[in-house]
């Protein structure tokens, strides 16, 4: 049962004092993989009934907050590993699950996980199955659908939306409170890097869309998954434009690299820095999901017409 106290237990940070409602729990190892950053949604002061969203902050603090407060619902923004290790607990603790429908059926069975990645029967697979051990990453036979531009009613001052933005995963959801003008971004997460659809799952064209799609709301706070906490309207909105111009970037440097008669394949340009700026000694896997990331790219100039296909290769178009 809750112990009430007078602070706040050391694994919360206040976001802002406008939504004193909504919690930051960050992830352990600042939310570098395989950890990344979760909200905890306390709509009443008085009693320890929670929501949280995510659970990928690591087993430790997952086991202190279920000691603290009775988290009765979950909600997922998509089905990666890194956002769901805490299941098992808040499975045996009885929490009720939510997620998009089309990753739902991935979180049901997550033997489908190497075939999404592309890692099946390559090196890595190996390390991958030893991942996920370490997560300890159950199947969730019962999902509850979260319905794309639906609220999940908190309380009468605590009302999120949920906004669908697929391209990341095909399911990844958003999660805005339009009143407080708050959102919890997930995996358009505004890292360096740039957006990520390097999973068979992936859409590069919809990725775009879902960035553009939260251009066109309020924000004047931001929670990124492995990024953490964004204030200010102008600088989300900044933000968000300059990790969009991450895709015309990569479009460019892989224009750079076509000929109109040299033949070329998405895997001649695999380990050219067009997505990752180092390989390191994950490289294997990098070059699985930057081959992924680049095939999107060619399929994506040949509807803008820069480019043709001809068989198995591709040309710029005169
Ligand atoms: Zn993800």
């Amino acid at each position: 049962m809750l112990k009430l106290r007078s602070s706040l237990p050391d694994y919360l940070i206040s976001i802002d004092e406008s939504i004193p409602e909504y919690f930051f729990i960050p992830a352990l190892q600042n939310a570098s993989y395989p950890f990344s950053h979760s909200i905890l949604i306390k709509p009443n002061p008085e009693s320890n009934l929670a929501f949280m969203i995510d659970s990928g902050i690591g087993h430790t603090t997952i086991k202190r907050i279920l000691k603290d407060f009775n988290i009765s619902k979950t909600f997922l923004s998509h089905w990666h590993e890194d956002h769901i290790s805490g299941n098992y607990l808040l499975q045996k603790h009885g929490s009720g699950f939510f997620c998009h429908p089309k990753d739902s059926q991935i979180l049901q069975n997550l033997n489908q996980i190497q075939e999404l990645y592309n890692t099946k029967g390559t090196v890595v697979e190996g390390i991958f199955k030893e991942l996920i051990q370490s997560l300890k990453l159950v199947d969730l036979p019962q999902i509850s659908p979260l319905i794309p531009d639906e609220f999940i009613l908190c309380n009468n001052s605590v009302k999120l939306q949920i906004i669908h933005t697929p391209g990341h995963s095909a399911g990844h959801c958003c999660f805005y409170d339009s009143k407080h003008q708050f959102i919890f971004l997930g995996d358009i997460d505004l890292t360096g890097l740039g957006p990520w659809y390097g999973c068979l799952d992936s859409n590069l064209i919809d990725f775009e869309k879902s960035i553009q799609k939260l251009l066109q709301l309020n924000i004047v706070l931001a929670v990124s998954s492995h990024k953490g906490i964004y204030q200010g309207e102008k600088r989300i909105s900044e933000e968000l434009k300059k990790y969009l111009e991450v895709i015309s970037k990569r479009d460019e440097k892989i224009l750079n690299y076509l000929s109109p008669s040299k033949p070329t394949r998405p895997i001649d340009l695999v380990g050219k820095n067009i997505i990752y700026k180092k390989y390191g000694y994950i490289k294997d896997y990098l070059f699985i999901a930057e081959q992924i990331m680049i095939k999107q790219h060619f399929d994506r100039l040949i509807d803008l017409e820069k480019i043709i296909k001809q068989g198995e290769n591709y040309f710029l178009a005169l």
